[in-house]
């Protein structure tokens, strides 16, 4: 009786540690049925290349998430506004883009709410998810951001297409690794945005053609 009681306690912790595990880690977004992808943006928003992404994904009907950085949306508010106005969800990605292992507790929490702050005066909702910049994580950054109550969310698909390799190499990197659930990285922000623009086009008409639908982190 008490070992079968025992055992019944010891499953169910068991089973309260999956669920923690499954929550803090969660790299990906809830996982949907089917042939779904994550088009993603980061280091944005940027006067120059966010208005033409948005000018593209609105030409295919596809939402994406942007994981915009704080001082960057407060330099261009309005922009913030648009995309997220334009029915795409806007993440986190810190307030100055550093690698979140190296700061102090106060200085990660700075990078966290003060552009949480920026994001819910132009949507009106609070981020759910953070970015860490350069995918850079270790213990720590997973139990502050589970503090601040964030999740992680990186990547499955990296073109690189920040190293500016030509349209042509970002399309192909995308298309010959998407997989159904894959989170692409794209970069709309952060310099010369112009490949990934060109690229973004027929990345979308491909994996439509494929018969992919869209989907995005939660407004
Ligand atoms: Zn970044």
């Amino acid at each position: 009786m008490i070992i079968g009681t025992f055992r019944r306690l010891a499953a169910l912790l068991v089973a309260a540690a999956l669920a923690l595990l499954a929550v803090g880690f969660s790299a990906t977004p809830a996982a949907a049925a089917g042939k779904v992808v994550y088009i993603t943006f980061d280091d944005g928003p940027s006067a120059v290349y966010t208005p033409k992404v948005l000018k593209v994904l609105s030409q295919y009907g596809v939402h994406a998430t942007f994981f915009e950085v704080g001082q960057q949306i407060a330099a261009h508010p309005s922009l913030t506004s648009q995309v997220y106005h334009a029915g795409h969800s806007v993440q986190n990605h810190t307030w100055s883009h550093p690698d979140l292992r190296n700061l102090s507790s106060s200085q990660f929490t700075y990078q966290v709410t003060a552009t949480d702050r920026q994001i819910r005066a132009r949507t009106g909702y609070r981020t759910c998810c953070l970015r860490p910049p350069y995918g850079a994580v270790n213990a720590t950054v997973r139990a502050r951001a589970a503090a601040l109550g964030k999740k992680l969310a990186l990547w499955t698909v990296d073109p690189r297409d920040w190293s500016r390799p030509g349209a042509a190499a970002i399309s192909y990197r995308v298309l010959s690794h998407v997989r159904p659930g894959s989170v692409v990285l794209l970069h709309d922000g952060g310099g010369d945005r112009s490949q990934t623009v060109a690229a973004l086009s027929g990345i979308l008409k491909t994996l439509k053609a494929r018969g992919y639908t869209f989907a995005t982190w939660a407004r």
